[in-house]
């Protein structure tokens, strides 16, 4: 594309058209033979030219050579990433808004720090200015699904009998609360090799990126992922299901980690008294304690609520 653009600009700048290797010369006499025969009819203007002259008029350039600063910023690449990942946004930001908000606290937020986060969740508190969920967050969520897929395919090929769908087609979860706690597991592994499991567990699979990947396997899920290790705790409460394998695939590398993790009735019992709090809370318009005493918590800097949280000094 800038091997073609670049003798337009050579032309103003020289005076004279910079013949391509293999066209015939451009000689003196050639010359003055056009002047004589008066100007060659302009040939139609090829669309890449129209848009070449539509960027030097936005770029205030008419008139001027090209600085090669400017073609760079035309031609880059991600100027052209931005613009194609832009209408996906767009398009993916569209599709979510065409789905029913949840009206129900998930078993996947119930392990979230922050009570009081969790009741701008279940409130559908708009997010601060800028925060809002973005066309990126629905595409990991979408990839997510494409890797679990794959890790169900892998654990069936090694003999482990992974069930993702009750005998109607269903997924597997369980509700409570009239409906106002809700979850969906991944899967159930009713059987298998003897890998030191007794079945059946609750199977639960996350794809994680490198640096969060090699935390999880340095420090195990409960301390590195609690929300997932909440999700797996409620599960289990609510399914009758003993212990559960999580399943971390590394989305770089494609490394496996699994990691055995047994109930603990304390923790489900704290995490559902929590979820019945926060959905009193929400009913009731209030909102719970915060989770720290100064907005540079770390928990707070990553908080799509935080200015709306520490303005409201409630
Ligand atoms: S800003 Fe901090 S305290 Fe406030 S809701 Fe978010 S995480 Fe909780």
């Amino acid at each position: 594309m800038g091997r073609r653009f670049l003798p337009l600009v050579r032309r103003r700048r020289h005076g004279a058209a910079i013949s391509r290797p293999g066209a015939p010369s451009t000689s003196p006499s050639t010359s003055a033979l056009h002047t004589a025969a008066g100007p060659r009819p302009r040939p139609p203007r090829r669309p890449q030219e129209l848009l070449h002259l539509v960027w030097r008029r936005k770029l205030g350039l008419d008139g001027h050579p090209t600085p090669r600063r400017a073609w760079l910023f035309i031609c880059w690449p991600a100027r052209l990433g931005a613009r194609i990942n832009a209408r996906i946004d767009t398009a993916l930001e569209a599709e979510r808004a065409d789905q029913r908000p949840r009206d129900y606290l998930g078993a996947s937020r119930i392990g979230e720090p922050c009570a009081r986060r969790l009741v701008y969740e279940v409130a559908h508190t708009p997010p601060d200015p800028g925060k809002e969920i973005g066309g990126r967050a629905p595409r990991i969520f979408a990839a997510g699904h494409v890797f679990e897929d794959l890790a169900i395919r892998w654990l069936r090929r090694a003999g482990f009998d992974l069930r993702t769908q009750t005998r109607d087609g269903g997924q597997f979860g369980f509700e409570t609360a009239g409906g106002r706690i809700r979850g969906h597991v991944d899967g159930v592994i009713v059987a298998g090799p003897d890998v030191g499991l007794t079945w059946p567990v609750q199977w639960e699979h996350k794809a994680l990126k490198a640096t969060s990947w090699s935390d999880t396997t340095r420090k195990g899920v409960q301390l590195s992922k609690p929300i997932y290790y909440g999700q797996m705790q409620i599960y289990m409460a609510y399914m009758g299901l003993g212990s559960a394998l999580f399943t971390a695939l590394n989305k770089d590398t494609c490394e496996l980690y699994h990691e055995h993790v047994a109930f603990n009735p304390p923790t489900a019992q704290a995490l559902s008294d929590k979820a019945v709090d926060v959905l009193r809370a929400a009913d009731a318009g209030e909102l719970l304690p915060r989770i720290a005493t100064s907005p540079d918590f770390y928990l707070c800097r990553f908080c799509p609520f935080a200015t709306r949280c520490w303005e409201d000094r409630a």
